[in-house]
């Protein structure tokens, strides 16, 4: 366990013996046998398609439950949570980067960021409007107000960074973020979130084929046929 982890554990993960298995595959999509990852860690997830990557995100955000094992964040383990305390569980401590942004067509920028936090609590808690606004800014994007769909890719997944900030996750999580953009906008969207995660001091899980951006990151995990590697 590293240094971070001891000054605060209220963030790290412990994979043990997890196995994930999907009908019709007849190796485990996923087999973690022993994995820690320290509170404020950033980690890069690589291997090929089909490899697991999206599954073991899935496990650890509590998106999915594995057929057995235990994963504990600072001793939670979501694998014997329910779906719904599992939901509210990822709401409170998670901020999800996807590949295809997963932003809402109709709604501003400013709406996009907001609209987790809409859906989680009754109404918005003081000081979340200016937060998103500050974020917004933050990734540099000016026009709050522009409908979502009018944005170039880069400037989206720059909002949907902003929006994996807003709620102050301490774990953030994305999958292959940089992969369906440019290079110029993958750089933009992979220094972001590399500075937004540090100034957080938030844990970091990043699945990518981008090199550059696993050469950034502090630990490499590789994913061989859903068998996780340091
Ligand atoms: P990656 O993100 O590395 O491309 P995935 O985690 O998406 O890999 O998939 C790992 C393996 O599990 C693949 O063989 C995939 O086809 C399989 N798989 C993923 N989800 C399901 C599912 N819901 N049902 C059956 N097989 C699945
Ligand atoms: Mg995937």
């Amino acid at each position: 366990m590293n240094v971070a982890a001891m000054s605060d554990p209220a963030h790290a993960l412990t994979l043990r013996d997890v196995e994930v298995r999907f009908p019709g595959l007849e190796r485990p999509a996923l087999s973690a046998p022993a994995l820690d990852l320290g509170s404020g860690e950033q980690v890069a997830l690589t291997g090929p398609s089909g490899s697991g990557k999206t599954t073991f995100l899935n496990i650890v955000t509590g998106l999915e439950r594995p057929g057995s094992g235990a994963v504990l964040w600072s001793g939670v383990d979501l694998a014997r949570l329910s779906e719904g305390k599992r939901d509210h569980w990822r709401a409170r401590h998670v901020g999800l980067v996807m590949q295809d942004f997963h932003l809402f067509p109709g709604l501003s920028a400013l709406d996009n960021v907001l609209l987790p936090q809409r859906l989680f609590h009754f109404r918005l808690p003081p000081g979340a409007a200016g937060e998103a606004a500050r974020l917004l800014n933050r990734v540099g994007i000016a026009r709050h107000d522009q409908r979502i769909e009018t944005l170039s890719r880069g400037q989206m997944q720059r909002v949907a960074v902003a929006r994996a900030l807003a709620a102050h996750p301490r774990i953030i999580v994305a999958d292959e973020p940089t992969a369906s953009l440019d290079d110029a906008s993958g750089a933009a969207v992979s220094d972001l979130l590399l500075e937004l995660a540090h100034e957080a001091a938030a844990t970091l899980i990043v699945a990518t084929h981008d090199p550059r951006l696993v050469a950034r990151l502090g630990r490499t995990l590789r994913l061989e046929s859903g068998l996780v590697k340091e």
